[in-house]
This record gives C-alpha cells, sequence and structure tokens, in this order.
C-alpha cells in the first residue's frame, strides 16, 4: 500500500538542544494527525541519537540526510549506513540535489548508497528533479527518468517496497518558487511510469513519490491533492513545528 508520507529536511540548522526541542515539538503536535499520515524529521548526524530518544514512544520516524558510498573504514568524515540504523535511523535521504550539486554525488555513487542503506534496514528516501536550465531547455522528463533509470532499476521488486521517491526540481528548493500543481503532477505521473516499466503495475502502485520545493501550509493542500503526489519532502518549513504539522494536515 501507499504511504502518505510527510518528511522534514532539516538540512545543516539548528544545535543539538534547539533540534530536540524541535523534536519533541513535532513529536507532541503529531498527535493530531490521521494515522495513515507518516511523519519522518531528518536531522544533521550530531543529533540523530538524541533525537531518536526524544521520538521515543512517537509515530514518528528518524532519518538521515546522507549515508556513505562505503561499508566501513578509513573514509574521514563519513557516516555509514550500519552506524545510522544503530543511532534510530529508520530512513536515510540520498541524492538530494544539494548533496549532487555541491558534494559530486553521482548516480553511480547513489547506487552503492542505496545497497548499503537497504542492507542495513534502511529505507531510502531517493531524490531526483531537474534544474532551471534543463527545466527552461524542456528537459525535465527526460533528466528525471534518467536518474530513476539509474539508480532504481539496479534494484528488485522487493527492494521497491523500502524506496520513496522525491520529486524535488532544483529551481523550486528554498527558492520560495514552487512548481504548479499541474508541472509536478506531470512529472510524478512519468516517474510512475518509468516505475511500472520496470517493476510493474503494482509496485508503481504501491510506490510513495514525495513533492519537495518550497512547499508550506499554503500551498500543500493542492499538492497533495494531485492523484501522484503521495506527501512531501519538506526543508525551510520544516524548521517550525506548526507549520510542518499543517503541511501534514493538508491531506
Ligand atoms: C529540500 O531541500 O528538500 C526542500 C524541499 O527545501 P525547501 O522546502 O526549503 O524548498
Amino acid at each position: 500500500m501507499r504511504k502518505f508520507i510527510v518528511a522534514g529536511n532539516w538540512k545543516m540548522n539548528t544545535t543539538v538542544p534547539q533540534g530536540v526541542e524541535l523534536a519533541k515539538a513535532v513529536a507532541e503536535k503529531s498527535k493530531s494527525l490521521p494515522a495513515n499520515v507518516k511523519l519522518i524529521v531528518a536531522p544533521p548526524f550530531t543529533h540523530l541519537v538524541s533525537v531518536a530518544l526524544e521520538l521515543k514512544g512517537s509515530d514518528v520516524a528518524l532519518s538521515a540526510q546522507n549515508c556513505a558510498d562505503k561499508e566501513k573504514g578509513a573514509y574521514t568524515g563519513e557516516v555509514a549506513a550500519d552506524m545510522l540504523a544503530s543511532a534510530g535511523c529508520t530512513y536515510t535521504i540520498l541524492g538530494h540535489s544539494e548533496r549532487r550539486q555541491y558534494y559530486g554525488e553521482t548516480d553511480a555513487k547513489l547506487v552503492e548508497k542505496v545497497k548499503l542503506a537497504l542492507a542495513n534496514a534502511l529505507d531510502v528516501i531517493l531524490c531526483v528533479g531537474e534544474n532551471l536550465k534543463e527545466r527552461e531547455d524542456g528537459k525535465h522528463f527526460e533528466v528525471v527518468t534518467e536518474q530513476i533509470k539509474n539508480v532504481l532499476y539496479n534494484f528488485t521488486e522487493e527492494d521497491m517496497a523500502h524506496v520513496v521517491i522525491a520529486y524535488e526540481p532544483v529551481w523550486a528548493i528554498g527558492t520560495g518558487k514552487t512548481a504548479t500543481a499541474e508541472q509536478a503532477e506531470e512529472i510524478h505521473a512519468c516517474i510512475r511510469g518509468v516505475i511500472e516499466q520496470k517493476f510493474g503495475k503494482k509496485v508503481a502502485e504501491d510506490t510513495t513519490i514525495l513533492y519537495g520545493g518550497s512547499c508550506k501550509p499554503s500551498n500543500a493542500k493542492e499538492l497533495f491533492a494531485q492523484p501522484d503526489i503521495d506527501g512531501g519532502l519538506i526543508g525551510g518549513a520544516a524548521l517550525k513545528a506548526d507549520d510542518f504539522i499543517a503541511i501534514a494536515q493538508s491531506f
């Protein structure tokens, strides 16, 4: 069954005490949500253990923002998938456009990361999306299709039960520009079609596809009303518990 998800990507924001406070507020306010809406928070690595303790007993899941493409060893500064699982994560975001843009994350590296995440019982939120130039050149369907094929076509139907896709047009991230509900829906439908081509209709129907890019309480309702948009990956608005919960109440 497809899940409805609202995931908060805190990026490089908050100190540990601020993050714990935010998690506490999210957990408390999440009690008002319908049972079919899943909340996930993705704090920085340094916060994970403390936030996991704060979330204990709530239905809010914990995600990392990235994981290493290696299992363990001499990779200074990296954090491995099994470390994330042992810290209390059940998800990790992978392939965020900021990682692709600033840290040279390639689709080939992402294949390794997804393998390690799944092998360590972490569900993956895989981000895809075109930049402004690609959108202006009319290449958005092509770019997103290639990103999905390059990474997910290396996995199995069973693996796909542990993968969530987040479509995030790069030009809409942190810019205040949101894709219109129609622009987002046509790409989401295309992504579902690309999943169907390889894994069949049932897997495609069961795959959760999130929208991300300046999603906020005022536009979430229209976006989430689209048949192929199953929730959101939220950046800026996830840093305020009230806004984050208001977005989740938009289903
Ligand atoms: C994001 O970075 O995943 C994101 C969607 O950011 P924002 O909501 O701030 O555009």
